[in-house]
């Protein structure tokens, strides 16, 4: 086997901190003292002191010193949840379940009693939640119903560092709503020592430090750049697992798919190394692992075996594993990025940046002198990576965001309190492109169709589909092609050594259309009852039927309240013309060489190799996703009329620049 090798460049970290090594422990008096040995414990009176004499607080402390899950513990006890609910918010859904999960436990009662959660699609509170976990999106979605977060005294923003635009769009909302409720009490918490920025945006808020307890952690670099960066990944675990003495191993890959590729090669080489090698347990964790399964990654690893943590951009702030002393960074991460040349929004694989790093070094130097071995070399280091990642708000499209503040009654968002505020350029893209939603009119202000869509807590393009349904008369099938688009790429299940046999099973939903393929999947699929076996025998994963199912019947709930009747109706034109109301903004043409172009902004795209219209190539296709791996990919895409789009978007495929209003000319655009 070929050997990775490896340069040690510099130690992280203090090297005269030597505390005691702590193991996990499980039973209730175990966890009391547990929470007793973490870092911010002997800062609670402190804390305390400092939430009652100020309205905002900025808290700072190392990943691991106990932010997250304490801190609404002390406020608890202290007796703010006698005048409201503590919320702490989380970027990650997983983050909010995880650490639910725990925080139940150190407080001995059952998750969704007093300490719950509240993530998308699923609510897991009750009337006797006095702590509440909930994603960032979440809270900003109460907002619509609550302006004054009433049920709240304890507002913690935590994980601020990570500058989501959900994040950074709750700053703004919970600054201006502490002007208004004197007695309501705002934590901000980072993990990273920038806080001074946090505290200049919240009028010199101050800002309490608690120091981390870290081992020092050599970093290693390749001596060569790295041609494939899972190969060498895989090359790399091994290498830790055959030659470095005990303990776990965390590895950050972008998503779900290079996860699963990574888990099945490791697989398949500890087999061929058979017992010459130690055991291997290998866990993944990302967004859309089942709940069972995340819960794995905390289990202690069994004596003389090594766990192996797969793990996305998650392990980075939000979740602390402890036992972890081998970190493998790749250095790169899966974001959302927009490209002003192309005016398109897709999921990039990008390098990390500095500050990045930096935190993945320092996961394997919490329980004992670590390793981090990053598969780049130090002069990509130093060169290619920027010191900090540039603000959500600052790459992304903010149609959702701007549907939201606009449903807020807030209208003027150049004045808007941005933290950091967007690109003018982007906010106004949003307003053309709610505006060709017909989500606002052209003086910028909620119709009525816009203040149905806000309802849902889906992308904008989804919810106008959701909306059109109405006029289409097929809101049940809609809300099935939208439930199935909301679990993501995870309904097919396609084995590697089954591959012929899950193609075959997927073309009998039909060659329509990716939308409509996943229509048929949900309804064959509850014409069985909602049959498990059924699943099996298709190549089906019944876990995200099942979350399918979930969020359809959510979905049909938040239907009710915008007065839309549940309609059904098997033509699919009208199901098809209610598919391309959404999404209309992505409409592409097929070209002589079988790529396709997009109509608005023309880019050359391609049909995702998963797609059911990879062959059969229609001559005019809307899409939902846009990814770019090796080529620019279009996914979940449907076969359209040309016809359709004048009929359904006349004043955008007119030739619209601002928010002009139609000029009338009915097919110059096409
Ligand atoms: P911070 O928010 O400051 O990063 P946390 O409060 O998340 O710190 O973590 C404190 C401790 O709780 C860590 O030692 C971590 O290992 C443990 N912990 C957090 N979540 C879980 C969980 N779901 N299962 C087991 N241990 C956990
Ligand atoms: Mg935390």
């Amino acid at each position: 086997e070929d050997q990775i090798d490896f340069v040690k460049l510099s130690v992280m970290g203090d090297t005269d901190e030597r505390p005691n090594e702590t193991k996990a422990k499980t039973s209730f008096e175990g966890l009391q003292e547990d929470r007793k040995s973490l870092p911010i414990y002997s800062y609670r009176d402190k804390l305390l002191q400092d939430v009652s004499d100020n309205q905002v607080i900025i808290l700072v402390g190392q990943t691991g010193s106990g932010k997250t899950t304490q801190l609404p513990q002390y406020l608890h006890e202290a007796g703010y949840t006698k005048k409201g609910m503590i919320a702490c918010t989380q970027p990650r859904r997983v983050a909010a379940m995880s650490v639910a999960a725990r925080v139940s436990q150190e407080m001995g009662v059952k998750v969704g009693h007093e300490v719950g959660y509240s993530i998308r699609f699923e609510d897991c509170t009750s009337e006797k939640t006095l702590i509440k976990y909930m994603t960032d999106g979440m809270l900003l979605r109460e907002f619509l119903h609550e302006p004054d977060l009433a049920s709240y005294s304890v507002i913690i923003v935590d994980e601020a560092h990570e500058r989501t635009i959900s994040t950074d769009v709750l700053l703004g909302l919970v600054k201006d709503e502490a002007c208004h409720r004197k007695d309501l009490k705002l934590v901000i918490s980072s993990a990273t020592l920038d806080a001074k920025k946090f505290s200049t945006y919240f009028n010199s808020a101050p800002i309490i430090e608690i120091p981390g307890r870290a081992y020092p952690v050599d970093i290693l670099y390749t001596k060569t750049p790295e041609v494939d960066y899972i190969d060498a990944t895989i090359g790399t675990i091994l290498q830790i697992h055959i030659t470095e003495p005990v303990g776990d191993i965390l590895v950050f890959l972008t998503g779900q798919e290079e996860i699963d590729a990574v888990h099945e090669l490791l697989n398949y080489r500890t087999r061929s190394l058979g017992t010459k090698i130690r055991e291997l347990v290998i866990c993944p964790i990302y967004a859309n692992l089942p709940t069972e399964l995340q819960a794995k990654i905390f289990e202690p690893t069994p004596d003389g075996a090594r766990k192996v943590v797969l793990a996305t951009n998650i392990a980075e702030t939000s979740l602390t594993i402890d036992g972890i002393k081998y970190v493998v960074d790749p250095g790169f991460c899966k974001i959302k990025s927009y490209n002003p040349h192309t005016k398109m929004e897709s999921l990039l694989i990008n390098p990390i940046s500095k500050a990045s790093a930096n935190q993945r070094a320092g996961r394997s130097g919490r329980t004992g002198p670590g390793k981090c071995f990053r598969l780049y070399t130090y002069y990509d280091y130093d060169h290619d990576l920027e010191v900090n990642t540039v603000p959500e708000i600052q790459r992304t499209n903010l149609a959702t965001v701007v549907l939201t503040l606009k449903s807020l009654g807030i209208h003027d968002l150049v004045n808007f309190d941005f933290m950091d505020p967007p690109p003018s350029e982007a906010l106004l893209r949003a307003l053309e492109q709610l505006f060709a939603l017909n989500a606002l009119n052209a003086k910028g202000e909620l119709t009525k169709t816009g203040r149905r869509m806000a309802e849902f807590p889906l992308d904008p393009m989804l919810s106008k589909m959701v909306v059109a349904s109405e006029k289409y008369n097929c809101s049940n099938e809609i809300l099935s092609i939208a439930a199935m688009l909301s679990v993501g790429n995870s309904i097919f299940f396609r084995p590697k050594d089954k591959k012929v046999y899950a193609d075959m099973a997927r073309m009998k939903f039909g060659n329509e259309g990716d939308c409509i393929t996943l229509l048929n999947v949900y309804d064959s699929w509850k014409e069985t009852d909602f049959s498990t076996q059924w699943c099996y025998e298709n190549y089906i994963q019944i876990r995200s039927m099942k979350r399918a199912r979930d969020i359809r019947d959510q979905l049909e709930g938040l239907l009710k309240r915008v007065n839309i009747e549940i309609r059904s109706n098997n033509d699919l034109v009208a199901i098809k013309k209610a598919i391309m109301s959404g999404f209309f903004l992505h409409a592409a043409k097929l070209q002589k060489d079988g790529s396709y172009r997009t109509l608005k902004n023309p880019q050359t795209v391609y049909i995702h190799p998963t797609s059911g219209l990879v062959e059969r190539r229609p001559r005019w296709v809307v899409y939902s996703e846009l990814v770019l791996t090796t080529k620019e990919y279009i996914r979940q895409v449907t076969e359209v009329k040309p016809e359709w789009l004048v009929e359904i978007a006349p004043h955008y495929y007119d030739g619209l620049a601002t928010m002009a209003m139609s000029h009338g000319q009915g097919k110059s655009a096409l």
